[in-house]
């Protein structure tokens, strides 16, 4: 049987991926050499499969410098006088604060909580101060006991079995 052109350029790309039946492999090489077009079709697509694609570097040496003279003009034409015309912000202890009274209240209320907050957490904290030197005082007391060493004290054994001739 023999295989059409068009059948044969469908099968090329799987024959170069070795993904072909045996049967097809062997239609589509006995094609291949008696058909010069698919042959030189498989050689060129065989030599694409394995080569590096060409970069093309498009070098323009003449593009960047019009463009920044553009760039230029755009900037002294628009956003230099724009810049030069906004007034300079003033600093920051001269800016109004614009809020309404019942926010400035709740944000004045707000601090005078935090701070009350802080102070009770420092009550708390230098009084655990206070209450761990003691304790560390205590500690010291106690050890400096335990290393005191006992005073030996004579030991007498005394019976409470009668002797002979008691009784
Ligand atoms: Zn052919």
């Amino acid at each position: 049987m023999r295989m059409h052109c068009d059948a044969v350029v469908d099968r090329l790309a799987a024959l170069l991926d070795e993904e072909l039946a045996p049967g097809e492999v062997e239609l589509v090489g006995r094609h291949i050499e008696t058909c010069p077009d698919c042959a030189g079709l498989m050689d060129r697509m065989a030599a694409q499969r394995f080569s590096q694609p060409e970069l093309v570097v498009l070098e323009r040496p003449d593009f960047w410098g019009p463009m920044d003279a553009a760039l230029d003009r755009a900037w002294a034409d628009h956003e230099a006088p724009a810049l030069q015309a906004a007034p300079a912000p003033p600093p920051w202890y001269r800016r109004e604060l614009r809020l309404p009274a019942g926010v400035a209240l709740l944000y004045a209320a707000g601090m005078l909580l935090a701070l009350g907050l802080a102070g009770a957490l420092w009550q708390e904290a230098s009084d655990a101060h206070a209450q761990v030197a003691e304790l560390q005082g205590v500690v010291d007391d106690q050890s400096a006991l335990a290393s005191t060493p006992l005073p030996v004290e004579p030991v007498s054994f005394v019976s409470r079995a009668p002797y002979r001739g008691s009784l």
